[in-house]
C-alpha cells in the first residue's frame, strides 16, 4: 500500500478526521508508552500517572510530570505533524483528534485540535476547576515540590487525564461527533489500544491507518501502511 493510495482516498472521502498517537511523536524524539524503550517500561504508570497516586503523593506524580514536561516543550514539531497542519490548510483534513499531550499539533499549525487526553498547557484545581498555565506552573515547581492553586491553596494537578479518571467530557463529545460526520478517519501512530479513544475510527464511515507496527483494527482497514509517519505523510502530501 502507497502513499498514492492514500493520498486518493483522502480526496475521496471527505470530511477527514485524523485520530493521532504517541507514534506520531516519537519522531520528535518523545518517547512513547508501551513499546520496549517506552515510559512504561522504566516506570509503573500507577505510581506516577493516577489519581490514586496523586491523591496519595502528589509530590511524587509532579516530580515524573515537571520532568516530563521540560521534555515535551523542548521537543519540535515533525514533519507528520507538518503535514496534518497542511492537509487541514488545503481543506482534506477536518480536524485532529489526538491523545497525545504534548502540543505539538498546535505547534505545527493545525488549528482544529481535540486533545482527549488533556495537555500539558496547564494544571487544575480539582477543588474550585481553576486552571493555570504551564510556565506558572513550572516557575512554582523551582522552589515547591507541587503547584498550589492561587484561589484556594490546593495542590494542581497535571492538565493531562491520568489513569483512573475519566476522559475530558467535552473533548471526548466532540471528537465522537467528529468521527460520527468523518467519511473517513485517519489513524496516524497508534495501535488502537486505549478505550474509549480506540473505539472511534469505529463511528466513521471508512478507516485508515498509518502506524509502525499492528493495531486492534487492522481488519477493519480499508488501507493501511505500516512505516513512519513523518515520511509516509510527506509522500501522500507530494502525491496530492
Ligand atoms: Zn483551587
Amino acid at each position: 500500500m502507497s502513499a498514492a493510495s492514500l493520498a486518493e482516498l483522502l480526496s475521496q472521502r471527505q470530511p477527514c478526521v485524523v485520530l493521532t498517537g504517541a507514534g506520531i511523536s516519537t519522531e520528535s524524539g518523545i518517547p512513547d508508552f508501551r513499546s520496549a524503550t517506552g515510559i512504561w517500561a522504566e516506570v509503573d504508570p500507577f505510581e506516577v500517572a493516577s489519581i490514586e497516586a496523586f491523591r496519595r503523593d502528589p509530590e511524587r506524580v509532579w516530580r515524573f510530570y515537571r520532568r516530563r514536561i521540560q521534555t515535551l516543550l523542548a521537543a519540535e514539531p515533525n514533519d507528520g505533524h507538518r503535514a496534518i497542519a497542511e492537509l487541514e490548510r488545503r481543506g482534506l483534513v477536518q480536524a485532529v483528534v489526538t491523545q497525545n499531550i504534548d502540543t505539538l499539533h498546535g505547534r505545527a499549525g493545525s488549528r482544529e485540535v481535540v486533545e482527549v487526553h488533556g495537555s500539558i498547557r496547564t494544571a487544575e484545581c480539582l477543588r474550585c476547576l481553576w486552571s493555570q498555565g504551564t510556565d506558572d506552573v513550572l516557575a512554582q515547581l523551582e522552589g515547591h515540590p507541587a503547584p498550589l492553586c492561587l484561589h484556594c491553596g490546593e495542590v494542581l494537578k497535571p492538565g493531562v487525564t491520568l489513569f483512573g479518571e475519566l476522559l475530558p467530557a467535552g473533548a471526548m463529545e466532540r471528537a465522537t461527533a467528529l468521527a460520527r460526520g468523518a467519511a473517513l478517519v485517519l489513524v496516524v501512530g497508534s495501535s488502537l489500544e486505549v478505550w474509549p479513544v480506540a473505539g472511534l475510527p469505529l463511528e466513521a464511515r471508512a478507516v485508515a491507518i498509518v502506524n509502525r507496527g499492528p493495531t486492534a483494527l487492522d481488519d477493519r482497514a480499508e488501507l493501511r501502511i505500516d512505516a513512519p509517519a513523518g515520511e509516509t505523510l510527506s509522500a501522500v502530501i507530494a502525491a496530492l
